[in-house]
């Protein structure tokens, strides 16, 4: 039996398959026509890893910039992944992506929340937004981020998301500071990929912003973290802090950061309880989530306790209180 995931932590709403569920409104909406002959060959060309990442997103964030198309957006997000069986979600979106349109920063959260409060409201599912700086913006645009996770008071998140290589996480240090002491959640992807830096210090780039998201900007998550089964203090200190880990093994996978989903030794950092969890990043256009698990299972054949801690880490290293507090 595979473990039976029924929540994510590291989920991006404009690289969720549920944008597939609406594209063709999303363009109606903004009043644009659709440059595709159908939703299939617009899923086709997301996928092809030849065209460029940047473009790819751009054909999702360049229709997401009224405060109904986000509304929709986030409704149709909350839908997909109740009709999947999740029961508590983590949404990652960038407010900065959606502003070309004329809205604030403020107003596409606002907008995007609405839609993912909707689909609470109708679906069985909580749902937990996650505010990204995209860590290219200067680090004002990332204070301003950090005041609207702080306006919410622990209903949001605040998370540091693309290159990490050009935009090492302290960049943003002045954002995540200003959250110390306050109910906001921080996480941060740290230990992904580093473009920018030559193969010899790769690993070791990535370790050092792993260092740098749990020591300097006191996050509560890592995403990613690939090379945290080389450093055994720094898994010591992530345990001890109670710092949860947001797996995207197949992501990591399919853009060549590992050979193998067993480079991570999950099995591993389970055993040294790490709150690990299983999520897929982006299922528009990466493997989805019982591929994830399938093949990580295959990987590493989980033990029964190790299968548990997959399940219930999830809901016990949620950001959102009231079910941490419940699955306690
Ligand atoms: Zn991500």
């Amino acid at each position: 039996m595979k473990p039976e995931v029924k929540g994510l932590h590291h989920d991006h709403i404009d690289g969720s398959i549920a944008i597939a569920d609406v594209i063709t409104d999303l363009y109606a909406m903004a009043n644009v026509p659709f440059p595709f002959h159908s939703t299939r060959a617009w899923k086709r060309y997301f996928r092809n890893p030849h065209e460029d990442i940047l473009k790819r997103f751009a054909t999702v964030t360049s229709v997401l910039q009224s405060e109904e198309a986000l509304t929709l957006a986030g409704y149709a997000y909350g839908r997909r992944r109740a009709e999947q069986g999740f029961r508590y979600v983590e949404a990652k979106f960038a407010p900065q992506y959606h502003t070309t349109g004329g809205l604030s920063l403020h107003d596409a959260v606002r907008a995007m929340r609405e839609g993912l409060t909707w689909a609470e409201q109708v679906f069985d599912i909580r749902i937990f937004p996650q505010l990204c700086i995209g860590r290219e913006a200067d680090p004002k645009v990332g204070v301003e981020i950090a005041r609207i996770a702080l306006y919410y008071d622990g209903a949001v998140g605040l998370d540091l998301a693309c290159d990490e290589g050009r935009h090492p996480p302290e960049k943003h240090l002045p954002a995540y500071a200003l959250t110390f002491g306050s109910n906001v959640r921080r996480t941060c992807h740290a230990g992904e990929w580093v473009a920018s830096h030559p193969t010899e210090t790769y690993r070791q780039r990535l370790l050092e912003n792993v260092r740098t998201a749990v020591r300097i900007l006191k996050c509560d998550g890592i995403g990613h973290a690939i090379p945290l089964c080389n450093d055994p203090e720094l898994i010591r200190e992530i345990v001890d802090k109670g710092i949860r880990v947001e797996g995207c093994p197949l992501s990591n996978l399919s853009c060549g950061a590992i050979q193998s989903v067993a480079d991570l030794r999950i099995d591993g950092l389970l055993d040294a309880g790490v709150l690990y969890t299983l999520n897929a990043d982006d299922d528009l256009f990466l493997p989805r989530m019982p591929r994830v698990i399938a093949v990580c299972d295959a990987a590493y054949d989980f033990t029964e306790t190790q299968k548990k801690a997959l399940e219930e880490n999830v809901f016990h290293a949620a950001f959102a209180a009231d079910v941490r507090t419940t699955a306690i």
